[in-house]
């Protein structure tokens, strides 16, 4: 199960240029390999997000932050019983949802996903019986054809994999307050600094701060709640956290097969009140049920693909963006690669323009002949 504690001990030493007088943040100098801890958060799955805020925050004791309606989908599979899923792991796994590059955040300096490397496990009879499934099971709770647990572990060992997470050849990066993140330079730091009316340096003073696992949690909430993640981490200064919503509805990503084939639609009853056509509630089928709740495993970065950037929530959209043209100057689709569910997840009907992982990847030692 989830939930090691983290340690307090700081890891980075973040380099910060302060407006004294006003009291913030102008922009940060950070490694390499804090910008990877950056980019591990646009790769974690939504259910991972809010159970990790909502575990920040209790230990903060402070106001639980709302991302969208993720916290009241969590907490609907949170208050479903077992029986209302196929098996217990179904429900483990959106509540515990598998973090496709789960393996290579383990490398990062600060890896705030605690959920757990997912193991494989096959039938023990595999080898002396013919009709014994032969394939594997991420679950030693689950039963194979001939009734025993599948619960002899599989060793698996590493593929090819990048040597690299993000993959950067760059050392140093900077970083404003509305965490856009660039390649350091002397040419970019003027550049930003006069963006933001700074032509005097002197106003400005230099601090160094201490960075551990809490104050990467720390960041990763005020992603969602706020326009000034620095300066609300490092100066306390939590009051300038603001939401921004629109409500204009979003201009849906074309999946990437191109027209929609009729076994891709799914039909649901809206109730709505007439006067002012607000939608009371829906009834569905279970396949949409399926759709919404797959949506937790969905990581940060397809979703805000599949929301075509129409939502405006915290300043995620300028750190998405910032982030991905970084990745594109590496001459890499780095974000590319991680828009992508673990296998487990491969949804009967592709509502979602979102990619299965790829199984080359790990070299299982049994033929895996299919899924759960
Ligand atoms: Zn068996």
């Amino acid at each position: 199960m989830a939930g090691t504690e983290f340690s307090d001990e700081p890891v980075f030493k973040l380099k910060l240029l302060v407006d004294k007088e006003k009291n913030k943040v102008v922009l940060a100098e950070v490694c390499k390999d804090f910008v990877d801890v950056l980019f591990s958060f646009l790769i974690l799955p939504m259910g991972t997000i809010v159970r990790l805020l909502q575990k920040y925050q209790q230990n903060q004791k402070s106001q639980p932050a709302t991302i969208g309606c993720f916290n009241n989908l969590y907490k609907s599979v949170v208050d479903m019983s077992t029986e209302d899923f196929l098996t217990e792991p179904c429900r483990h796994i959106l509540l515990n949802p598998i973090n496709a590059k789960g393996r290579e955040c383990k490398r990062l300096k600060v890896n705030i996903d605690d959920t757990p490397v997912p193991k494989y496990y096959r039938c023990p009879n595999l080898e002396a019986f013919d009709s014994c499934s032969r394939a594997y099971s991420n679950f030693c709770s689950l039963k194979c054809i001939c009734g025993k647990f599948m619960e002899k572990e599989i060793n698996t060992t590493e593929g090819g994999g990048p040597k690299e997470i993000f993959g950067s050849g760059k050392k140093s990066f900077i970083i404003l307050d509305n965490m856009e993140v660039g390649y350091c330079s002397i040419v970019l730091t003027l550049k930003a600094l006069r963006g933001l009316g700074y032509t005097d340096l002197n106003k400005l003073d230099e601090m160094l701060v201490d960075v551990g696992h809490k104050e990467v949690l720390a960041l990763l909430e005020c992603l969602f709640s706020s326009d000034t993640p620095l300066t609300d981490v490092f100066l306390m200064k939590r009051s300038s956290c603001i939401i921004t919503r629109t409500h204009i509805m979003p201009n849906l990503a074309v999946p990437a097969c191109g027209k929609t084939k009729p076994n891709e639609l799914l039909t649901i009853t809206v109730f709505v009140r007439k006067q002012d056509k607000k939608v009371l509630y829906a009834e569905s089928g279970q396949e949409f049920v399926d759709l919404l709740l797959i949506f937790l495993a969905v990581p940060l970065e397809s979703l805000w693909k599949i929301s075509g950037a129409n939502i405006k929530l915290g300043c995620i959209d300028t750190f998405y963006k910032s982030m991905k043209s970084l990745s594109s100057s590496e001459g890499t689709s780095v974000l590319t690669c991680t828009s992508m569910l673990p296998m487990n997840y491969n949804f009967q009907a592709p509502l979602l323009d979102v990619c299965c992982k790829d199984s080359s990847v790990w070299t299982v030692t049994v033929n895996s002949g299919g899924l759960l």
